[in-house]
């Protein structure tokens, strides 16, 4: 089986950075671009965007995203587009969901995707795939590109500005990247999100991505409540973003996205929780079932001083509602990727690490204090 590294043609990164995107974008060739954003953006950041391409003699096409990346909205956008002058290029400006879409829908116009995240919340800006929702928000499927986006620019002013809950679930979803890695390398017949075997390389930034978390993971927390960019937030962007990105993608998910995934079938997780949080304690319970104790406690403080939950309780899971258990552990076994723990994965060894990852988790709050679980309002 083959190995594949995918990336980004660029990636770039710097506060203010929305300012000089124009520059990045025109040496692409680029003379007319598609922007695909929500109109809330478009009060915002999007107007310095167009400013700053008119500027340059790049002419733009607004299309406003209806706020759910489903293949209705893709393929409406797409018709509306193709209906209006050819674009030689889209530039997805937004959230995680409006990057997915502008992926799935530059694709289908057969041009590159330039990708602009105002979140540090998930790994949508890197990878070559979109995730697809029904309308009604619930996962449906996904897609996989043959391109990487063609360039990824990173504002890290515009991240500071946003609630911290963002940068916090992004902590998550990036530190399940090293332990699912792990897991892939340590099974032979592991799979990366290519759908072959994982290289050294996705391995490797996985790794240095967890270690960019545990070393400057509170202080960004603390200068993104400050709304300050400073060397830590910086380096937890690019963990977020780039490392992680990559390591998924490159080096393979497994037991931890099993477990999120699985949490989005309960409507009360899936309606209050973002994906990161989700994530978060699906890496305790992935750490359980490989039985790594230690492990799991150093991650679980982390995310307890971080604000991500680390009990069934502070992800809206009463730990005595069976059926809600019983769901949750019959979706983790059932995911694609789960077979890429390096050892078979039962519904018993799911449901009894649920539970020891609870009780882990409720010691930490004992002794580190339960920080004031974070809501999208904060
Ligand atoms: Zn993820």
């Amino acid at each position: 089986m083959p190995q594949i590294f995918g990336s980004p043609g660029r990636y770039v990164q710097a506060a203010g950075l929305i300012d000089d995107a124009a520059g990045y974008v025109g040496k692409l060739g680029v003379r007319r671009a598609a922007i695909l954003c929500t109109a809330r953006s478009q009060r915002n950041e999007a107007r310095r965007l167009v400013d700053g391409l008119h500027a340059a003699g790049i002419a733009t096409v607004i299309a406003t995203f209806g706020g759910e990346c489903s293949r209705q909205e893709v393929e409406g956008q797409t018709a509306w587009l193709k209906s209006r002058p050819a674009v030689d290029a889209l530039i997805a400006l937004g959230g995680g969901k409006t990057l997915d879409a502008g992926k799935s829908i530059a694709h289908r116009l057969g041009v590159p995707v330039v990708v602009m995240p105002t979140l540090a919340s998930n790994d949508a800006p890197c990878t070559a795939l979109s995730v697809l929702y029904t309308p009604a928000g619930a996962t449906e499927s996904y897609e996989v590109f043959d391109q990487s986006p063609a360039l990824v620019l990173v504002d890290t002013d515009i991240i500071a500005q946003a609630p911290a809950r963002f940068l916090v679930a992004g902590i998550g979803d990036a530190m399940s990247t090293w332990y699912e890695a792990r897991a892939c390398q340590q099974n032979p017949a592991g799979i990366s999100l290519f759908g072959v075997r994982p290289t050294l390389a996705g391995a490797a930034l996985a790794e240095m991505c967890a270690r960019t978390l545990f070393k400057y993971g509170v202080e960004a927390v603390a200068a993104v409540e400050a709304r300050k960019v400073n060397t830590a937030l910086e380096h937890i962007v690019d963990a977020n973003t780039l490392l992680s990105g990559l390591g998924a993608e490159s080096g393979g998910v497994a037991a931890a996205h099993a477990v999120a995934q699985a949490f989005t079938l309960l409507e009360a997780v899936d309606r209050n929780y973002l994906h990161g949080e989700m994530v978060a304690f699906g890496v305790l319970v992935q750490l359980m079932l490989e039985s790594d104790v230690a492990e799991a406690d150093k991650v679980g403080r982390l995310f307890a001083q971080v604000g991500l939950p680390v009990t069934l309780g502070q992800i809206g899971v009463a730990r005595d509602d069976a059926g809600a258990v019983d769901t949750v552990v019959g979706a983790t076994v059932a995911f694609p990727f789960i077979g890429n723990m390096p050892f078979a994965v039962t519904a018993e060894g799911v449901r009894q690490s649920l539970q020891d990852a609870d009780r882990l988790g409720q010691r930490i709050v004992a002794e580190l204090g339960d920080r004031p679980y974070r809501r999208l309002h904060d």
